[in-house]
């Protein structure tokens, strides 16, 4: 098992991307390495949510985030490329990504998922960390370490019944990360992923509505690997699937 422990400050001078930031487990991510001495770069679509993390983050006193409000469903490859561009004249630089948003849908038998929303989930969950990892890549590689977090689930490591489209996409986040860390083996940048576990968010309300939401872990109590993976105790550390919640 890993030591997760983490020196004070961790990440300290730190670019850090985190998408999905406005809500939930990103949210938390952004706040807890901002909190750290990161300075967090805040992806997502709501912006209303991303200045209200943003906000939190200033009173705070920690370093000045920036805000890219992007709907993950309709970038394309160019805003990738722009957003990087972007990066690199703001920032000089960019030491780690968070690949944290992801939508649900409906959970629903096979033959009744509709066309258009396996066809959204796969473009959010899958196609923009694919297309976002590509664009960032070449910035990444310039970092001395930096960390590539992709986001995955129970449910992409072993199928289960009704969880279609989003189960199939967490497959493909391992596969994808699977695949970049072997390729990526002797250069600076690690490739990883976090599995939250259940954790008190929106998205596990609306998969399980009937659930005590106060028995499950809170964002904040998972987040050991999130800094962990973020600050350079793990710069060895590659091609692992972590959960957050280990039985
Ligand atoms: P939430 O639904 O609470 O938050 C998801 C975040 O992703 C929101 O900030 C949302 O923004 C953003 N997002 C969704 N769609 C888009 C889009 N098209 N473009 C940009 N941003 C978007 O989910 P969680 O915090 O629960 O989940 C975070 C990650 O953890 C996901 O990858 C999920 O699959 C995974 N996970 C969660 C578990 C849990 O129990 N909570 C268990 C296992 C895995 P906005 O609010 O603006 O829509």
């Amino acid at each position: 098992m890993l030591n997760l422990s983490i020196k004070a400050n961790a990440l300290k001078s730190k670019v850090i991307l985190v998408t999905g930031a406005g809500d939930g487990i990103g949210r938390q991510a952004a706040l807890s390495y901002a909190e750290q001495g990161a300075t967090v770069i805040l992806l997502g679509k709501t912006v209303s949510k991303l200045e209200s993390v943003y906000d939190q983050i200033v009173a705070a006193g920690h370093p000045e985030p920036a805000i890219v409000p992007l709907d993950l469903k309709g970038a394309t490859e160019q805003h990738y490329i722009d957003m990087t561009d972007t990066i690199e004249q703001q920032f000089k630089r960019l030491d780690g990504v968070l690949h944290n948003a992801a939508i649900l849908t409906v959970l629903s038998p096979f033959e009744q998922i509709e066309q258009s929303s396996f066809d959204d989930v796969m473009k959010v969950n899958v196609t923009a960390a694919f297309t976002m990892t590509k664009a960032l890549l070449p910035l990444l590689k310039k970092s001395i370490h930096s960390s590539v977090i992709f986001t995955t689930s129970s449910v992409g490591r072993k199928g289960r019944a009704y969880w279609g489209a989003y189960a199939i996409s967490k497959f493909a986040t391992e596969g994808m990360m699977e695949t970049l860390a072997d390729e990526l083996e002797n250069t600076p940048v690690r490739v990883n992923c976090i599995n939250p576990g259940a954790t008190s968010t929106q998205m596990r309300a609306r998969a399980f509505p009937g659930e005590d939401a106060s028995l499950l872990k809170s964002p904040q109590d998972i987040m050991a690997p999130y800094l962990f993976l973020m600050a350079d105790e793990s710069a060895k550390v590659t091609g692992e699937s972590i959960d957050a919640q280990p039985k």
